[in-house]
């Protein structure tokens, strides 16, 4: 059962989903099957769901792109999901009880699994691979928007054991949620404002000049651009931008996606090869789905490199505190060739 409350006091919403604390961890392997960071140097694994040739193991296929029959890219439902399909007719339903608030835990918990083969990493394998990867994500948000239980769709992709992943077969994974959290409605509110003072979008006039300074730029081409933020939230934090002003990742064109994938795997290989193939997050920061073509968001991708750990500071202020200036980052990351 799943179900998402309310605190009375911040309003911020938690998902109560019991289930998934049966989910398996792969990351204990035989000895001797073991690559240089402690991964698995295997094509194939037998026990793993995601592996070409156990598909069976997986719940419903949801979307594939294939070439000569063969899956290149999956998308199936999360065997332990967050959020569950609503199977009733009418919308996510509300529940009040005493002064307290709650909701079904309605939403879409998906799984792309990015490889069919379990030693592919992200940062490494060929452009068009990550190219289907990123079109997945594309479809599965276009098709998704178009959900009235959704407002926020967000794809996201934890790597390694410290950014909080429990499988290690190449794979990222979307949650499609029925309310908007007060983390990201405080983030539309303050550039709503900034639009209010300004009347520019602050993502376009960041990436102006950052263009311009270019102390913290990474890597750009003619559509897309990748920074550190002025005010980096971990080391290495990055942030990969359309340059065109779009909302809502939905408004991307099939081939600005295309796209999309030369700047990404610049900026991941850049990433890999400079920290030796770190944990880090990502996640597509986007407008809720209503909220497609506002003047004042800007869809992104934001890279965090798992390197430090929050603390009671941190988690007490919300401020984090950064041991290196983005502007080194971003020097040391254009130093790496790839
Ligand atoms: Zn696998
Ligand atoms: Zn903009």
């Amino acid at each position: 059962m799943v179900v998402i409350r309310q605190d009375l006091a911040t309003r911020d919403w938690t998902i109560f989903s019991t289930e998934r604390s049966k989910r398996p961890k792969d990351f204990r392997h035989e000895e001797g099957k073991l690559g240089s960071k402690g991964k698995c140097k295997d094509e194939y694994v037998e026990s793993c769901p995601f592996c070409k040739g156990n598909e069976h193991m997986t719940p419903r296929e949801l979307f594939s792109i294939r070439e000569d029959g063969e899956w290149l890219v999956r998308v199936v439902l999360n065997k332990y999901p967050a959020l569950e399909i609503k199977n009733f007719c009418g919308p996510v339903t509300r529940h009040i009880k005493g002064p307290y608030l709650s909701m079904d835990g309605i939403g879409s918990h998906e799984v792309i699994i990015e490889s069919p083969r379990h030693n592919d990493d992200l940062a490494t394998m060929d452009r068009r691979n990550l190219e289907n990867v990123l079109l997945t994500y594309w479809h599965r948000s276009v098709d998704l928007s178009k959900n009235e239980d959704y407002q926020l769709i967000i794809i996201f992709r934890n790597h390694g054991i410290e950014a909080g992943t429990s499988l290690e077969h190449p794979h990222s994974q979307l949650i499609a949620t029925p309310f908007v959290p007060g983390y990201v409605r405080n983030k539309l509110y303050e550039s709503q404002r900034y639009f209010d003072n300004f009347g520019r979008c602050p993502y376009c006039d960041m990436i102006d000049y950052e263009l311009k300074d270019r102390e913290r730029l990474v890597y750009e081409d003619e559509k897309y651009v990748a920074f550190t933020p002025y005010a980096s939230v971990v080391p290495y934090n990055i942030l990969v931008l359309p340059k065109k002003h779009q909302a809502n990742f939905v408004e991307a064109s099939e081939e600005e996606i295309r796209d999309l994938a030369s700047v990404f795997k610049v900026v991941l290989a850049k990433l890999y090869y400079l920290l030796d193939n770190p944990d880090y997050n990502y996640v597509i920061d986007s407008s809720p789905t209503d909220k497609s073509g506002e003047r004042h968001y800007h869809w992104h991708i934001e890279i965090l490199p798992r390197l430090t750990t929050r603390a009671g500071f941190e988690i007490g202020s919300g401020v984090t505190i950064n041991f290196i200036f983005p502007e080194d980052c971003a020097r040391h990351l254009r130093e790496v060739k790839v």
